[in-house]
């Protein structure tokens, strides 16, 4: 694979010695990596990736030394720092350093702490972004995270905080009021205190709500539900992170979207999921 993909000619950035590169792999299908990405698979000695990097990425660099830097909810302070510094240290040993990240890096996945530990050690970063979970995984689901006709605005925000319990300090009710649509990243586990304080704020029990869970992965599956049952639908259907939760009238267009369904023979639910009553392209 890794020879079969030449690169168009273009000013390809090197690679230095000493380097680190901040890299996005999208949420998981390969094929979502940008072309920095895979000139950075092809020149990188060692790849300090997370637990959403999608091991298939990894067989692309088959030479360079792979760190795993896993960790998954919870206590990430002491583990973080650890995972600065040895970038840090790999940088210093002369190493080409690939840090490879899920989704993209300064999406909810403290990667500016990463760049900024770097900075404040001389070391010479690139960011490289990616394909938010957020966004693209909605997408392979079939859900465009802004429509016209749905929302002039979106909130991606965090189901927990550093300490990993449920954000306490996020103003459900402004997000309530100010967004028709809600992306929620590491949600599953507080969906029920996320519901509520929605419901709390005005929201509508009936509102659409998809959760979207291995995105764009062959184990991707995709929840339908609305607001008020989302909490025991999750945990009837044995949703495991991760995975987004996408919270307003958007997630009904899967209804006529679901793309993925449709390649593999099932005919769209619904033309017409919003009810515009005319063709789409119609103002
Ligand atoms: N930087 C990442 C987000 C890291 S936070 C990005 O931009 O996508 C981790 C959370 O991202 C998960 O708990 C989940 O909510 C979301 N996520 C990442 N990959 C995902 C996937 N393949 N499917 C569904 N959700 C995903």
């Amino acid at each position: 694979m890794t020879d079969s993909i030449s690169l168009p000619a273009h000013h390809w950035p090197i690679l230095e010695p000493g380097w680190v590169w901040l890299c996005g792999a999208g949420p998981g299908d390969p094929g979502l990596l940008t072309l920095h990405a895979l000139n950075a698979l092809r020149q990188a000695d060692a790849i300090v990736y997370d637990a959403l990097v999608d091991e298939r990425i990894l067989d692309w660099a088959p030479e360079a030394e792979k760190i795993y830097a896993g960790k998954r909810g919870g206590k990430p302070s002491a583990k973080q720092r650890d995972i600065s510094l040895r970038l840090v240290e790999l940088a210093r040993a002369g190493r080409r350093v690939l840090r490879l990240k899920g989704g993209d890096p300064f999406v909810f996945g403290r990667g500016g702490e990463e760049a900024q530990t770097l900075v404040q050690h001389g070391v010479q970063l690139r960011i490289i972004p990616g394909i938010s979970a957020g966004i693209g995984g909605l997408a392979y689901a079939g859900i465009p995270v802004t429509h016209r006709d749905v929302n002039q605005s979106v909130t991606f925000v965090t189901g927990h905080d550093q300490s990993g319990s449920a954000p306490s300090s996020i103003d459900w009710g402004a997000i309530s009021r100010g967004s028709q649509v809600i992306v929620i990243y590491m949600g599953i586990k507080h969906a029920a205190q996320i519901a509520q304080a929605l419901l709390g704020a005005g929201r509508d029990p009936a509102e659409p709500v998809a959760v979207v869970a291995g995105a764009t992965t062959p184990s991707q599956k995709v929840l339908e539900t609305r607001l008020d049952r989302m909490a025991e639908d999750i945990a009837h259907t044995r949703l495991e992170p991760p995975a987004i939760i996408c919270i307003g009238r958007a997630a009904l267009m899967r209804q006529v979207l679901d793309w993925q369904g449709q390649i593999a023979g099932e005919a769209p639910r619904d033309l017409d999921p919003l009810g515009r009553g005319r063709p789409a392209e119609q103002g």
